[in-house]
């Protein structure tokens, strides 16, 4: 059985007063039904981690070097240090206003899962491939480059979250039969590239406007296994309403 997972992306908002208030008020609000995270700052993520009790606390990205010159990054042992289990990679704000590509993907992915940190490996397609029903290809191309050269063992830990980049803070949220759909792509690759084993394993997150009205239509699909969500993590209420929601 497969443990959903719902991961706050928190995007760059937040200060640690922010952080340490929110969290305070949710952790002790979660249950067992799924794991609940967030992703937080790179500048809130020790105080994230020091108060953090029930909830995963997650980088929103890193660099693949241990360390160099390379101004302004954050490498994979300056998280470890900090106590952060979880990284996002590849967010479609990383590939279009960061030049992040399946390539820096797949070496993220590969020095996450060495430092034992679980990547939360992001895909999906712009609205112009969606139009020209290009989906599948570009998913399953993100896949077969992003998780190359990888053990079927590694791949079963991951988490891959799908996510349509018309959805993404957009309120047009896809239909729970297109996420559903494509989530039933991503297993499809993982299984034709590493095997049942990993396939049954890997969770898979729908995201894309998933708020406490609509996340439990997603839940309830078969091939989606929780959800990485950006507005509607931000707020208390709209958070707990969240875990409320999949309890
Ligand atoms: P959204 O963002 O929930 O605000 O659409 C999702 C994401 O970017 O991960």
């Amino acid at each position: 059985m497969r443990k959903p997972i719902i991961v706050g992306n928190w995007k760059m908002n937040k200060t640690c007063a922010e952080t340490v208030e929110f969290i305070k008020a949710v952790d002790e609000k979660l249950n067992d039904s799924c794991t609940y995270g967030v992703a937080a700052p790179f500048t809130a993520l020790k105080d994230a981690t020091a108060n953090a009790h029930n909830l995963i606390i997650a980088a929103e990205n890193c660099h693949f070097e241990d360390s160099g010159a390379y101004t302004g990054e954050v490498s994979i042992p300056m998280l470890k240090e900090l106590g952060v289990t979880h990284c996002i990679v590849g967010h479609s704000e990383r590939r279009q206003y960061f030049a992040e590509t399946d390539e820096t993907v797949n070496k993220k992915v590969k020095k996450l899962i060495e430092a034992d940190i679980t990547p939360i490996m992001c895909i999906g397609e712009t609205e112009a491939q969606f139009d020209a029903k290009e989906t599948e290809t570009v998913i399953r191309t993100q896949l077969d480059n992003g998780l190359k050269d990888l053990c079927p063992k590694c791949v079963s830990r991951m988490v891959i979250a799908y996510e349509p980049i018309w959805a993404i803070g957009t309120g047009k949220s896809a239909t729970k039969e297109i996420a559903e759909e494509c989530c039933h792509i991503v297993r499809d690759e993982v299984r034709k590239l590493y095997g049942d084993e990993a396939a049954e394993a890997v969770r898979i997150q729908y995201g894309g406007s998933v708020k406490p009205e609509n996340i439990k239509e997603y839940m309830a699909m078969e091939d989606i296994d929780g959800a990485l969500i950006g507005g509607a993590s931000l707020k208390v209420d709209s958070f707990l309403a969240i875990v409320e929601a999949t309890k």
